[in-house]
């Protein structure tokens, strides 16, 4: 049998999310719940103690997903630091809209500033979906439309993704790399940039989808023992020694 896959949603604070009263968080959580690949499913903001990523927590999560915008700055260094080792052992992080500037994406990306181009002008965003045979956009047409949207546009300065999943582009003319996976150690790492909380994005089913996916995606996955460093012994003589 497969194992579950735990997952913690962290959200900065419920306050500044006009259109979700209940927490952005809650919202994630409430859609997800019941998915037969997912088993503990935990919530987890910034006011509590360890920004509510302890390390038993963070130690028991296979998945984090990370939707911040205004508090970025009041992140302990430290959580950021705990939540960067974990991933490098094989937690999967999902970021979500302006979590592009928080210090735990900056930080996997090995960059200090993540900038874009954004207006608050409730545009029409077309979500193209580029990589049709990935299992981020299983169950997606061609495109995702979202009738009013934050504009986000390039240039979007992040590295170079490992693979480029999703392209928006806005009425307004903009273009967004808008789903992007990167590695890092043993942790994969999705950024999606619809999200905006002046809209209920996260109540259309194509959006619900797209996170669904990535969570199993992001998951880790089992591997057998890796070698590396100094081996005295070739593998021909260890094969030799316990086969022939
Ligand atoms: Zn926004």
């Amino acid at each position: 049998m497969l194992k579950k896959i735990n997952v913690t949603v962290w959200n900065e604070a419920a306050g500044n999310q006009a259109a979700y009263p209940e927490g952005i968080h809650t919202v994630i959580a409430n859609f997800l719940k019941g998915n037969e690949a997912i088993g503990i499913l935990r919530t987890a903001t910034l006011n509590q103690p360890y920004h509510g990523l302890t390390p038993e927590v963070l130690e028991d999560t296979d998945v984090l997903i990370w939707w911040g915008h205004s508090f970025h700055d009041k992140v302990e260094d430290e959580i950021v630091e705990q939540v960067r080792r974990r991933i490098l052992k094989g937690m999967g992080l999902i970021v979500l809209h302006s979590g592009h500037a928080s210090k735990i994406f900056k930080t996997m990306l090995g960059t200090d500033t993540l900038q874009l181009r954004w207006r608050e002008a409730d545009e029409l965003e077309r979500v193209w979906v580029i990589e049709h045979n990935h299992p981020i956009t299983v169950g997606l047409g061609e495109y995702i439309e979202i009738p009013k949207s934050e504009t986000y546009g390039e240039f979007f300065n992040i590295p170079v993704p490992d693979e480029l999943i999703f392209i928006s582009w806005f009425e307004g003319g903009e273009v967004l790399r808008s789903g992007c996976t990167f590695k890092r150690g043993n942790g994969k790492i999705f950024y999606f940039a619809p999200g905006h909380e002046t809209h209920r994005i996260y109540d259309m089913p194509p959006i619900q989808q797209v996170i669904k996916n990535a969570v199993k995606w992001a998951a880790p996955t089992e591997y057998s023992h890796v070698s590396s460093g100094h081996h005295p012994e070739s593998p021909e003589s260890i094969y030799k020694k316990n086969c022939v």
